[in-house]
This record gives structure tokens, C-alpha cells and sequence, in this order.
């Protein structure tokens, strides 16, 4: 007996293969009940603050629980305390879609449990997720050039607002000047992940360009921003534009922006985090026309494609700076095929060294789906905001506060505040569906969402029976 090993002691603590193959399939059931019963519970979780935490012991066991025992406290403990982002009446901020290739993927990645940082580390993590970022490429509509095979390339991140501070990093870097003289430009409806990345990168100044009536970016502002800062000594670096900005899915004018960022040098990043997915439809390309103009790109298949919580896709238009700014070799990461310059080591790609491999649940969707079914459901969903849009604006007590380009519909009652947050609350308070109270330019409205795996005309019909019901 060594001196760690106490009375008792089993030798292994491991779970056996066989023991993980039964209550593998055990849990499998589980996914697949809560997918067959997801729509019957209520959508938001109504716990107080701490219930959940009470019913949880203050320590770690001291010894092995039963698998039974964990499965059990899952359902008592764990379950009243989740909201059901994969409810179909879930109309709420942005999707945030899974589905069971999605989850499959997933599940062979953990069992692999590879780490992808280097070619060499797993060639296929690599190897996959560059086949997927260029198949994206052409499914999106992508100017050829972001393949992984030309002089760009695209790699998975964990969210857009990575992508977007790498991308605000690597502007940084090259324009190599004095961080607190730098400048960065965003709508004043940019998503908090701009600000939040500028501030990280240590730009000394963010400007929000004012926006016009459809809340998208006003190029005479954004260029009046510029000319004000330069004529004050500052130094514009990075403008981001927004193809869907989270408040309204207002689009930017990304071919006009990119005029006037290549006019002064800056480079352009464009946040299509949401409205990216759409873009595998032709007809909605020629809301990110001008990419031609654009330095990096970032979207989430996490939200809208089907594919869960962490995937979000980055591209850079040329990736010798992005690697300039972020390749350090150290001794220990040295290998053959790095010095062979013929891999893509994706650790230079991003902040972390480790990664997993995210790359196959998304090579799981878009294999299982096809390019015809991913078309198919994102023209359902806006073809069913297009609807419901269309019912609030024949409305007499309702109106539309912005134009519906994708699948969020948003509007306020007439009457004001008061009777719109009270219609977001009566829907919400309905237990079946959730929808975004939000507020802009000081006035309530409301978000829905249409974009969940599931959501079906069945669902949007009812959400509309009841706002017509409580207007
Ligand atoms: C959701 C969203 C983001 C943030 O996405 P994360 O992946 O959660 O960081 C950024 N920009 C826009 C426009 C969004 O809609």
C-alpha cells in the first residue's frame, strides 16, 4: 500500500466501459424524452435566487455516488431550475439551437477528447474544421479568398465576442501606433461584445455612430467621426458593422463602410453573430454586400445553424497578420510539420493554446442536414416572421418598431409603455412561450424571435392568437 491509499480504497475509481455504455444509453434516453417533452414545460424557469444552490450539499462527496443517484438529483434538483432555450415557443433574445447531430458531435468530441492546438496535436481536429470553415465559405455566400486554401482562412472560436476582440487585436497590432490615441467605430446599436473588446484590446476610444431610421449605421456620420478624430490628432483603426445587430437585426451598410475604411486605412470587421446562418439562402446575401471590402468576419452557428453552444465561425480575408499578432513558438510546441510551413496550426488563430474539436459537431450538422434542409428551416423561420410581422402591422392596436429582414419581428402596442411591457409580461406569465421586452431609444418594445429548432407555424399561430387576445 502506498502512502496515499487509505482503508478502503478501491484501486480504480473509474467508470468501466460497460458501465458507461449502459448509462450511456441511459442518458441517451433521458436527451431524447426531454426533446419529446420540452414543448409541455413551462418555458422560463420561475426558482427563487438560491433554491437551487440549498438543495446541493455545501461539499464534494466524500465517496462515489451511484449513477442513479446523480440521474435522480438531475431531474429533483437540476431540471426546475432551467430555462428552455430549446422550447419551441422560445422567442427570446436569439436562438441558441441545438439538435442531435448537433449533440451526437458533441458527444463524440468529448469521448475523443483530442486537443486540437497544433496540426500535429490531432490532424484531423485541423484538418475537419478547415474542410467546414471552407465549405461555409461557399455556403454563405464568402468571397473565395477566406478559404483556408487561398490567403485567408476561417477557424471555429467559442463566441462572436472572441472572434470580434481578436479581430479588434489583430487591427491593434497592425496599426502598431499608440494604443491610447487608437480609435474604434461601431453603431450606436452595436452588440455590448464591440465595447467590451475594445476595451480588452486597450483602444483608448470607442465612438458609437449614430444610426438612421432603421437603426443601421449612417456612412456620413461614421466618415464625420473619423475626419473629427483625425482633425483632433486621434487615429482610426477598426470599424465594426453589423449585418443583424441584436436589438432589431438592423443591417449596416457594409459595402459604403468599407469605402470609407479603405479610404482611411481602418480595418473592417464585420458581426453578422446572428444573421450570418441566413446567408446560406441567396436571396439574403445582398445584405453583406461588399464583402469584398471587409477585413474579418465573424458568425455563430451556435445561435441560428442548429449547432450548440460553443461554435462560432471567424474569417480573415488575409491571415498573415492575424498570425503576426498572435504566434509565439515556444521550445515545447516545436514539431516537423510547424516548421514545414505546410499545416495550419490554429493555436495562432485565437487567445487559447487548447481546443477542442468543435469542428465535428458542426461536420455532423451540416452532413446530416444537407445544405437543402438547413434552407429549408431558416426559410421557414423568416417566412414565419414575415407573417407575424405582417398580422402586427394590419393590427390597429399594434405597430412595427423596425423592418423584419430575418426572423425577428419587432413591435410595441400603440397605446405606450405600460401596454406593451403588459402584453410582453401576459405572454411571458403564459409559462408556454418567452418572449424580449427591450427598450429603444427609450421606448418599450417587443422581441420575437422566430428561429428555434422546432418552432413551427403550430407555435408562431398561438403566439399571435394570444397578443391578439391581450391587445
Ligand atoms: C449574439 C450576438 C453577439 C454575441 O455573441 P456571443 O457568441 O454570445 O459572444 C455579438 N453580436 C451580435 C450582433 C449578436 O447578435
Amino acid at each position: 500500500m502506498t502512502s496515499w491509499e487509505s482503508e478502503g480504497d478501491r484501486g480504480s475509481y473509474h467508470m468501466s466501459p460497460d458501465e458507461f455504455r449502459r448509462y450511456g444509453h441511459d442518458v441517451v434516453e433521458w436527451v431524447a424524452n426531454y426533446m419529446e417533452t420540452v414543448s409541455e414545460r413551462p418555458v422560463v424557469s420561475t426558482v427563487e435566487p438560491g433554491s437551487i444552490r440549498m438543495k446541493l450539499p455545501a461539499a464534494a462527496p466524500e465517496h462515489p455516488e451511484s449513477f442513479e443517484e446523480i440521474l435522480r438529483d438531475l431531474d429533483d434538483i437540476v431540471m426546475p431550475g432551467i430555462t428552455h432555450w430549446q422550447s419551441p415557443g422560445w422567442f427570446g433574445y436569439f436562438p441558441a439551437n441545438t439538435s442531435p447531430p448537433s449533440i451526437l458531435g458533441e458527444l463524440v468530441s468529448a469521448g475523443l477528447g483530442v486537443q486540437g492546438m497544433l496540426w500535429a496535436t490531432s490532424p484531423a481536429a485541423t484538418e475537419v474544421e478547415e474542410v467546414v470553415a471552407d465549405w461555409l465559405v461557399e455556403l454563405l455566400g464568402l468571397p473565395e479568398g477566406w478559404k483556408t486554401t487561398g490567403p485567408g482562412g476561417g477557424v471555429i472560436q467559442m463566441s462572436a465576442s472572441d472572434s470580434t476582440h481578436t479581430a479588434l487585436v489583430v487591427a491593434r497590432e497592425r496599426a502598431g501606433v499608440d494604443i491610447g490615441r487608437m480609435v474604434a467605430y461601431a453603431s450606436e446599436q452595436a452588440h455590448s461584445s464591440i465595447e467590451k473588446g475594445a476595451r480588452v484590446a486597450g483602444f483608448g476610444h470607442t465612438r458609437f455612430v449614430p444610426v438612421d431610421e432603421e437603426f443601421a449605421m449612417r456612412p456620413d456620420a461614421l466618415k464625420a467621426a473619423i475626419e473629427s478624430d483625425v482633425a483632433d490628432g486621434l487615429i482610426p483603426v477598426v470599424v465594426v458593422c453589423a449585418v443583424g445587430t441584436t436589438g432589431t437585426t438592423a443591417v449596416d451598410p457594409v459595402r459604403a463602410v468599407g469605402e470609407i475604411a479603405r479610404l482611411h486605412g481602418l480595418w473592417h470587421h464585420v458581426d453578422a453573430a446572428y444573421a450570418g446562418t441566413a446567408m446560406i439562402c441567396p436571396e439574403f446575401r445582398h445584405h453583406q454586400n461588399g464583402l469584398d471590402f471587409v477585413d474579418s468576419y465573424t458568425f455563430n452557428p451556435h445561435k441560428w445553424m442548429f449547432t450548440n453552444f460553443d461554435c462560432s465561425l471567424f474569417y480573415v480575408a488575409d491571415r498573415a497578420p492575424l498570425l503576426e499578432a498572435l504566434s509565439i513558438l515556444p521550445p515545447y510546441l516545436l514539431n516537423k510539420a510547424t516548421e514545414s510551413g505546410q499545416v495550419i496550426d490554429y493555436r495562432d488563430w485565437h487567445v487559447p493554446l487548447g481546443r477542442r474539436f468543435r469542428a465535428l459537431k458542426l461536420w455532423f450538422v451540416l452532413r446530416s442536414y444537407g445544405v437543402a434542409g438547413l434552407r429549408h428551416h431558416v426559410r421557414e423561420h423568416v417566412a414565419l416572421a414575415a407573417g407575424l410581422a405582417e398580422q402586427i402591422e394590419q393590427h390597429p392596436q399594434l405597430e412595427l418598431v423596425a423592418p423584419t429582414p430575418f426572423g425577428l419581428v419587432s413591435f410595441r402596442h400603440i397605446d405606450g409603455d405600460i401596454a406593451t411591457d403588459a402584453l410582453a409580461m401576459e405572454i411571458n406569465n403564459s409559462g408556454w412561450a418567452y418572449v424580449t421586452p427591450s427598450k429603444l431609444d427609450g421606448r418599450s418594445f417587443i422581441r420575437v424571435s422566430i428561429g428555434q429548432t422546432n418552432t413551427t407555424a403550430e407555435h408562431v399561430d398561438r403566439l399571435w392568437e394570444m397578443i391578439e387576445a391581450s391587445s
